[in-house]
């Protein structure tokens, strides 16, 4: 398993955007450059959904980040978990958060979804899959196939997505010069969830690569 900051590394290596961040101890001083308002999230080797034992939190300010970590210590050791270190990162504002995950599929490379976040997912499944590599206009037309690509588009008064960004970004991932062309035999799976976008651009704020 990669750490996250592994992995958003990696991500940011081929041209895909992620929140600046640093990992620290608890305890540590953040670096100056850091702007409020922040993300705090746990590392600890155990944790896989962060955000189910309390190992996220979101709009923190410097000054709060010594409470944010007492608190976190405290989850996550209620479900098994310690805390190692924090992720700290710039808070990116809000927009559509959509999910992109690529599994490598025996025999045919990797098998890439896109979805849209949230209970989209969860509940009505409303996903679209290709096989990498894909070009623009394929990636375009799997976000097509999404009955929530209205929403995207900015439906009922919401947030227009940036599209280009996203398909961008999933080009930097599955396109031919991608990031999946790239890995190592032992990467079995990729999620971005979520990738923030936003008008302006699309960010991956969570990034997990699943080694064998
Ligand atoms: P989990 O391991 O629980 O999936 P995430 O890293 O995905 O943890 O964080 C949980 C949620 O917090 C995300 O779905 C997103 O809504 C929000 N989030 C995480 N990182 C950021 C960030 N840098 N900026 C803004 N929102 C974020
Ligand atoms: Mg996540």
């Amino acid at each position: 398993m990669f750490t996250e900051a592994e992995g958003k590394s990696l991500l940011s290596a081929f041209g895909i955007d992620t929140p600046q961040g640093v990992e620290v101890e608890v305890g540590q001083e953040l670096p100056d450059h850091l702007r409020e308002p922040l993300v705090v999230k746990a590392i600890s080797a155990t944790l896989v959904h962060k955000s189910d034992a309390g190992g996220v939190r979101v709009g923190v300010t410097r000054a709060e980040i010594d409470e944010v970590a007492a608190q976190m210590r405290e989850s996550l050791a209620a479900a098994g978990h310690e805390l190692e270190g924090l992720l700290v990162e710039e808070m990116i504002p809000a927009g559509h958060e959509i999910i992109v995950g690529a599994v490598r599929a025996p025999g045919l490379g990797w098998t890439v979804m896109v979805g849209l976040g949230g209970i989209l997912v969860e509940v009505f499944e409303d996903v679209a899959f290709g096989l990498a590599p894909l070009n623009e206009s394929q990636i375009l037309d799997m976000l097509h196939e999404l009955r929530g690509m209205k929403v995207l588009e900015g439906a009922r008064g919401g947030i227009k997505a940036d599209i280009p960004a996203l398909v961008s970004l999933i080009s930097n991932l599955a396109g031919p010069e991608g990031l999946l062309a790239s890995l190592p035999e032992d990467v079995q799976e990729i999620d971005l969830n979520p990738i923030i976008v936003s008008d302006t651009r699309a960010v991956a704020v969570d990034a997990r690569f699943v080694v064998n």
